[in-house]
């Protein structure tokens, strides 16, 4: 009976429930047969066999029981089996030695191999890339491990993703590793493919970049042609039809221009070849030279543009001007574009607190300054859906007023991109019919050092207090901004600004050292309040009376002085001027407000001085158009001129100056593509003439004279000892100056 129980107990496939409930039931048996042994025993000895009889068949009622119950667990084993061998991912068990302890059939179909002669052996998997499987300890540390593995199968090399885990033993070593391995070969196929494609995607996206920036820099040289003649014909005399003809000529070409340089600029970034320079700069200026560049363009449409910056900023930071300046004139162009109504304010602030520190080369210790720009319109504004649109490439608002103002739709797409090359963004928060405000980011850099601009602005006793009388938001905005940032005392009398006033009104009882108004209503309103201020005859800072007015509107001036009124801020105001004029120490020099360069008449006109010592310019152009364009100006300046069609003719004259004696030439203008020799090696050519003699002095300063339109560019120019550099197309005026800059009398 004992041997019985034993045997039942360790029945191959029972668990640990099934055993308890087969051994109490084998126990229940074996005292049975006990009982029925005795009884038999007791039979022996003439005691009673029908019990005996009854017994013997409850034993054999039990054995049948418990053989139903064994061959139910051998059912639910087979039918475990077969799940696991209708897996197509391959499952496997092994123990602590690596020895399999379970395999399922898709291991044997995909290794080849019969569970008889796996189970038991440290079978090894030929692994041909991928990750390694980890060892048992490292396994421990983790619940599941995930890996992929090209391996080598019955159906050649193939991808499979594991998955593995430790099944607890009753012992540390009872315990066993699972893995179950699926076949991922058509994924990961499809995965390297579609990297493939992408990679070639890319390098086409190089090559059309790349293609679209040569082919834009070849424009700019006919371009240059057709510009610099319209020039100099509208120089000559002309009948009024000629004059509107060559006008419209030389507005398409300028129009022309600036798409080409869009392309050209985006097909740079796209192509990623544009580098960010770390120069230092001042940014008021920056804003302050956008701004009034772009103020006659709002004021012609009847808007009003103001800028204010935060007098925290430090005066020098270190950065990309070039490219601030760049994002600027688009974004502040844009809102001009797209506003018919109202005004743009430019809002300039320090965003982040200083960064981190990094130390230069030079010594000093850079701080990383984050900007927040904000430049806000009342125009026309940007739906929702919109403005996750406008960002991308030659994406514009399909609406007629876009279409109206014409735009390849690049800008948006371009600014942003420079914005993040500078570690910044931009963002747009809009709504239609009411205006837009077009947020940029950027990250510069500066010396801790530097002053802030606040420190141009020290606070003094003089004229402390300030009314605004304006009826423009815009400029009551940037005005009372720009004062408190000064420590003045302002009051911008928004009911006094509201109303018209009349003759007969009260003045204001409060007292103010200067009243700022922007029109003639206003010019009444503080000539009154001036005159009525009781103030001793002999002030030595007499209250004043400053008009706003646009750089268009100076002559209107004769009517404020009529009026008393000698002071005037022309706008967009810069906040230097307004502190100098404030501080101004008599009425003499309260009219002398400095005008903004916009307001300095159009630029580009030929001033056709003639010099008193001759000079002598070598220039070496290759485009016929382009050479006749420079000698004309050349010679317009006073100068005479030699021209050469390429590098190794340019060379070959500079040493004829030199080895005979001929005069040498005073400058020379080099373009830079040319055949048989470019624009770098005839400057490399020259320097190393004049080098290798010393007893001739130096080189003449070379300037180079390329379509080549970028920052980038003009480094490459000096970096191949060039001094100079002149984009082309140029102005008469810009050759002019550089004539001027490097062959001054
Ligand atoms: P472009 O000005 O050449 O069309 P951008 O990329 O600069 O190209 O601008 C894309 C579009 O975004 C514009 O065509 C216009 O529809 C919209 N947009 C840009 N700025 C403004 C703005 N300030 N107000 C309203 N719409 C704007």
């Amino acid at each position: 009976a004992t041997a019985f129980l034993a045997a039942v107990v360790t029945l191959p496939g029972a668990t640990g429930p099934h055993r308890i409930i087969l051994a109490i039931t084998a126990l229940i048996l074996a005292v049975l047969a006990f009982y029925a042994a005795k009884t038999a025993s007791l039979t022996t000895y003439g005691i009673n066999t029908k019990h005996a009889e009854k017994l013997d068949r409850r034993l054999e009622r039990g054995i049948e029981n418990l053989r139903d119950a064994h061959w139910e667990l051998r059912e639910n084993e087979a039918r475990y089996r077969d799940l696991l061998d209708s897996q197509q991912d391959i499952i496997l068990r092994r123990d602590v030695e690596g020895r399999l302890t379970f395999i399922n059939a898709a291991f044997c179909r995909s290794f080849a191999i019969d569970a008889e002669n796996a189970l038991g052996q440290n079978f090894e998997i030929n692994v041909l890339e991928g990750e390694e499987g980890g060892d048992l300890t490292s396994l421990r540390s983790q619940k599941i491990r995930c890996y992929s593995q090209k391996i080598s199968t019955a159906y050649g090399p193939r991808w499979f993703e594991w998955e593995e885990q430790i099944i607890p033993g009753d012992t540390p070593q009872g315990c066993e590793v699972q893995a179950i391995g699926r076949d991922i070969t058509e994924q990961r196929e499809s995965e390297i493919e579609l990297q493939k494609a992408r990679d070639q995607a890319q390098a086409a996206n190089v090559v059309k970049s790349r293609f679209l920036a040569s082919m834009s820099h070849e424009i700019r040289t006919p371009m240059n042609g057709i510009m610099g003649m319209t020039g100099l014909l509208m120089d000559t005399e002309l009948s009024p039809e000629q004059k509107s003809y060559s006008r419209a000529i030389d507005q398409s070409a300028q129009t022309l221009l600036s798409i080409i340089d869009e392309i050209l600029d985006f097909s740079k970034i796209e192509a990623g070849m544009v580098d960010i320079e770390n120069r230092p700069f001042a940014l008021d200026e920056c804003v302050q030279n956008v701004v009034e560049l772009l103020a006659p363009r709002a004021h012609d449409k009847g808007l009003d543009i103001a800028w204010n910056i935060d007098p925290l900023v430090p005066r020098t930071l270190s950065g990309d001007e070039h490219r601030i300046r760049q994002i600027l004139i688009n974004l502040i162009g844009n809102a001009i574009k797209f506003t018919d109504l109202g005004g743009i304010f430019v809002d300039v602030k320090i965003k982040a607190h200083p960064g981190e520190c990094r130390d230069t080369a030079a010594g000093s210790t850079m701080q990383k300054i984050g900007l927040q720009f904000h430049i806000e319109d009342s125009g026309i504004g940007i739906s929702s859906a919109d403005q996750k649109t406008i960002f991308n490439e030659f994406e514009q608002v399909d609406g007629s007023t876009t279409k109206r103002h014409g735009g390849t739709g690049l800008g948006l797409a371009i600014s942003r991109n420079l914005a993040r090359a500078m570690s910044g963004d931009i963002e747009v928060e809009s709504v239609p019919g009411k205006g837009s405000i077009f947020k940029l980011f950027l990250t510069v850099e500066a010396d801790p050092k530097t002053p802030a601009l606040k420190t141009n602005w020290p606070q003094t006793t003089k004229r402390r207090s300030v009314l605004l009388r304006l009826d423009s938001p815009v400029q009551r905005r940037a005005l009372s901004e720009a004062l408190q940032a000064m420590s003045y005392e302002v009051t911008g009398d928004q009911a006094v600004a509201g109303r018209a006033w009349h003759p007969g009104d009260q003045p204001s009882p409060s007292y103010y050292d200067a009243v700022i108004f922007d029109n003639m209503t206003g010019a009444e309103e503080a000539a009154f309040i001036l005159k009525n201020m009781t103030r001793s005859a002999d002030d030595p800072n007499p209250p004043m009376g400053v008009v706003l007015v646009t750089a268009a509107e100076r002559h209107d001036l004769v009517a404020y002085q009529a009026k008393n009124i000698h002071a005037y801020l022309v706008k967009p105001f810069r906040p230097n001027s307004l502190y100098a004029l404030l501080q101004a120490e008599d009425k003499v020099t309260l009219t002398e407000e400095e005008a903004p360069a916009c307001a300095a008449g159009p630029a580009g006109t030929s001033t056709g001085k003639a010099h008193v010592t001759p000079r002598n310019i070598l220039l070496v152009e290759d485009n016929e158009v382009n050479a006749t364009l420079a000698r004309i100006i050349i010679q317009r300046a006073g100068f005479s001129v030699v021209h050469v069609a390429n590098g190794a003719r340019a060379l070959d004259k500079v040493a004829k100056t030199i080895e005979e004696g001929m005069p040498r030439f005073d400058l020379i203008l080099m373009d830079i593509h040319m055949p048989e020799m470019d624009g770098f090696e005839a400057t490399a050519g020259i320097k190393a003439l004049y080098h290798a003699r010393p007893a001739v002095g130096h080189a003449p300063p070379i300037i180079a004279l390329t379509a080549n339109a970028f920052a980038e560019d003009r480094t490459k120019c000096l970096e191949a000892g060039m001094d100079d550099y002149l984009a082309k197309p140029f102005e008469i005026s810009e050759l002019n100056d550089m004539i001027d800059k490097w062959c001054a009398e």
